[in-house]
């Protein structure tokens, strides 16, 4: 049908499309969770470019190229949903949850399976994400099959920072045969501020449209926001952007305490987000894992948190109690559907980093039990 005339973006579209065209993540439903406190860019020398748009409303996701293709995409099959996936949605309806960032050593099937014999009988699932600093480790598919061989639940996080579309296509199809409960989808921190600048950064998608794909393979999809990142007043909104792509749970950044994290989960209720929240609780049990944990994208403690553990007599004892009573205070809030022990081990210190996760999640339901008790 020739002859009609083109349509003219509006202003909105028009600033969208400087907004992706600026970035070095090429994000279409920017910003990320990296922007810095002032509103740096993560990666680049200028401003963030979506501090002054208005959140990018959910409206599928974008196209690759604007190129034609020159043959048709070979036709493809479907893996069947996980069955994970119902068991945690009916494993979440019934009461909170505890997940805990998983600490194996990267490319060590021997860690990997030490580390989930340890956390299997405590936690109900393992966050097990792709590295922020682009470290070279198992895929996650692979990864998930590994966790289930060695009995414990895996939530794989999937960024899209290393794999294109088809890739990431391959990687929820791989997922749902590996039977992961959960997937964890981020747009991933830029390869120039990680450990590999010398890896092309892909960013075909981005952590919202990413959410997308993996719904549609019946996932159990969560994501992630940074109550804390600017720009905040948008952050809600972003949120709900993400629930309309078809996630249904929210890992909440640490943003410095049960207070904030209730103000934001409020806003975003506010605003119609109905998905299940479940905060961070960081986990410092000695020097190493605090000096980790610091590196973390827009990390915000409770005031005094860390200072207060490392100067106690014993550390771990410190740092697990700290650990217990936050992730109490969190569960408290309503709309929490659960807690993510957050943090890692310094390097040769993975078993005992899970050991202390295992003692968390134990010494917390263990007071959960108690309070259910009370009259
Ligand atoms: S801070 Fe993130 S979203 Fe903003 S321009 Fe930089 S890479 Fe893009």
């Amino acid at each position: 049908r020739g002859g009609g005339r083109a349509s003219v973006p509006d202003e909105q579209t028009l600033a969208q499309s400087r907004a992706t065209a600026g970035c070095p993540k090429k994000m279409q439903y920017g910003p990320c969770g990296g922007v810095n406190h002032d509103g740096r860019c993560e990666v680049a020398e200028h401003p963030c470019t979506f501090l002054e748009i208005p959140t990018v409303r959910w409206h599928g996701s974008p196209p690759a190229d604007p190129a034609p293709a020159t043959m048709r995409a070979d036709a493809t099959g479907r893996t069947a949903p996980p069955a994970a996936a119902t068991v945690m949605r009916e494993r979440i309806a019934a009461g909170p949850i505890i997940v805990a960032d998983f600490p194996a050593t990267a490319l060590d099937a021997a860690s990997l399976h030490e580390c989930a014999t340890i956390l299997a009988p405590s936690v109900d699932a393992v966050l097990a994400g792709d590295s922020g600093t682009a470290r070279v480790q198992f895929p996650p598919a692979y990864r998930a099959a590994l966790l289930r061989d060695a009995g414990v639940t895996p939530w794989m996080g999937v960024n899209a920072r290393d794999r294109n579309r088809v890739a990431l296509e391959a990687e929820a199809a791989a997922l749902a045969h590996a039977d992961a409960a959960g997937v964890h989808c981020i747009t991933g921190d830029h390869t120039r501020v990680g450990s590999r600048p010398d890896a092309a950064p892909v960013f075909d998608l981005d952590s919202t449209a990413l959410a997308a794909l993996m719904a549609d393979h019946g996932h159990v999809v969560s994501v992630a926001e940074a109550p804390l990142s600017p720009p905040l007043q948008e952050r809600p909104a972003r949120l709900r952007e993400k629930q309309r792509a078809g996630a249904e749970l929210c890992f909440v950044n640490h943003a410095g305490g049960a207070a904030p994290v209730a103000r934001f989960i409020q806003a975003a209720q506010t605003l119609g987000v109905t998905m299940g929240f479940i905060p961070c609780v960081p986990v410092i049990v000695d020097a190493g894992s605090a000096a980790l944990l610091r590196g973390f994208t827009s990390l915000a403690l409770p005031v005094g948190y860390l200072d207060a553990i490392l100067a106690a007599p014993d550390v771990r004892e410190a740092g697990i109690e700290a650990a217990v009573d936050l992730a109490e205070r969190m569960l408290a809030i309503p709309g929490v559907v659960g807690v993510d022990l957050s943090g890692g081990p310094a390097a040769g210190a993975e078993a005992d980093f899970a050991r202390a996760e295992a003692e968390i999640a134990s010494r917390l339901r263990a007071r959960l039990t108690r309070d259910a008790a009370r009259p």
